[in-house]
């Protein structure tokens, strides 16, 4: 940490910096220039409250010199991450497509959506039986019947499962239905106790970015998981909110080459959520791809007329085989591999 002092500090506030610095068990380096006097905190800067320095008197600024994430910066790992997910691995050079309908209906619907997941080439499969919805009329997912209905079609095809946790007390039930992969969704970004509790165990967590997040805060929020001692984090970039209403979020391509340079985790795209539309989703998931994805998380459902959350932006089994077959040579010129 820099702290950069007034133009007229006196020789009283540098000392009093000195002694603030050595009450929280940093040693300060004192620089006195033509101009400015500038003292360097030594140590452990992350436990220290920047505010904490810039209200003395005499302090003009404080800069923090390290990242304030370490577990998860590549700057402590410089190795990519490589998460086992049921078998199926996520990060390195295989690209992975997790598809599924947005919620979990009934049994016929996750029969046929597992079968058409399967038929694509995909490996993993996502459905949400807790659903996060804006309006609390709006349909709120088949709950714990729901996990029911989802291990029993995933299982038929021998496809690891990923499904949202939105609530601490049913972690528990999600350790009984094993769940393979956790989706800590964007609404969830910073409930830091929910995030606390997924810390806690190995399951693979899926981290999406929430609307306003910046990539730092997001990157926070995984430091959270990987404190707790959980460092199978999957970050998924979704869209953010904009001035645009065009459509339904802005993709952030840019996020991706900056986190992949930033993090040593693996980066999915949900072009889904990202668009809003069934039309976009082609388009953005080879953007995402050639900005350096790991993967993919698609929403897919048998009917999507049918659909009881997000039809608009499901696409059609038949959709999703097309896409994974236009995505594998893709994925050979950009040096990866999507296989099944
Ligand atoms: C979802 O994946 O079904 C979902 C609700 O996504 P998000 O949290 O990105 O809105
Ligand atoms: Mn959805």
């Amino acid at each position: 940490m820099i702290i950069i002092m007034h133009p007229h500090v006196t020789e009283g506030e540098i000392q009093g910096v000195e002694l603030k610095l050595e009450s929280l068990g940093l040693k300060a380096h004192v620089s006195r220039g033509v101009e400015r006097t500038i003292v360097g905190a030594i140590g452990d800067e992350r436990k220290i409250h920047k505010e904490s320095l810039q209200a003395l008197p005499g302090v003009e600024e404080v800069i923090r010199i390290v990242k304030p994430y370490k577990i998860v910066a590549r700057e402590w790992h410089e190795a990519d991450t490589v998460i086992n997910l049921s078998g199926v691995p996520l990060g390195g050079k295989a690209i992975q497509v997790i598809g599924g309908p947005c919620s979990v209906e009934t049994p016929a619907q996750m029969e046929l959506s597992a079968q058409g997941v399967a038929q694509a080439g995909c490996r993993l499969m996502r459905g949400g039986a807790f659903k996060p919805r804006s309006s609390p009329y709006a349909f709120q997912g088949t709950g714990v019947e729901g996990l029911e209905m989802f291990r029993a079609a995933a299982a038929k095809y021998q496809l690891p499962i990923v499904t949202e946790l939105m609530d601490v007390r049913m972690l528990e039930v999600f350790m009984e239905y094993q769940v393979d992969v956790i989706q800590i969704g964007t609404r969830n970004m910073q409930n830091f106790d929910l995030l606390k509790e997924v810390g806690k165990i190995h399951t693979p967590v899926v981290l999406k970015r929430g609307l306003c997040a910046t990539v730092s805060e997001w990157l926070m929020s995984a430091e959270y998981i990987a404190a707790g001692g959980n460092h199978n984090i999957i970050l998924c970039e979704r869209g953010v909110r904009s001035f645009e209403t065009a459509y339904r979020n802005m993709l952030d391509v840019s996020a991706i080459p900056f986190l992949k340079k930033e993090t040593h985790l693996p980066v999915i795209v949900d072009p889904s959520h990202a668009g809003g539309k069934a039309w976009m989703v082609p388009a953005l998931s080879k953007a995402a791809l050639a900005a350096g994805a790991d993967g993919l998380l698609i929403e897919m459902h048998p009917t999507p007329c049918d659909a009881w959350c997000d039809a608009d932006q499901a696409l059609t089994p038949q959709e999703l085989s097309r896409l994974m077959a236009e995505l594998r040579p893709l994925a050979q010129v950009l040096g990866r591999e999507l296989t099944n």
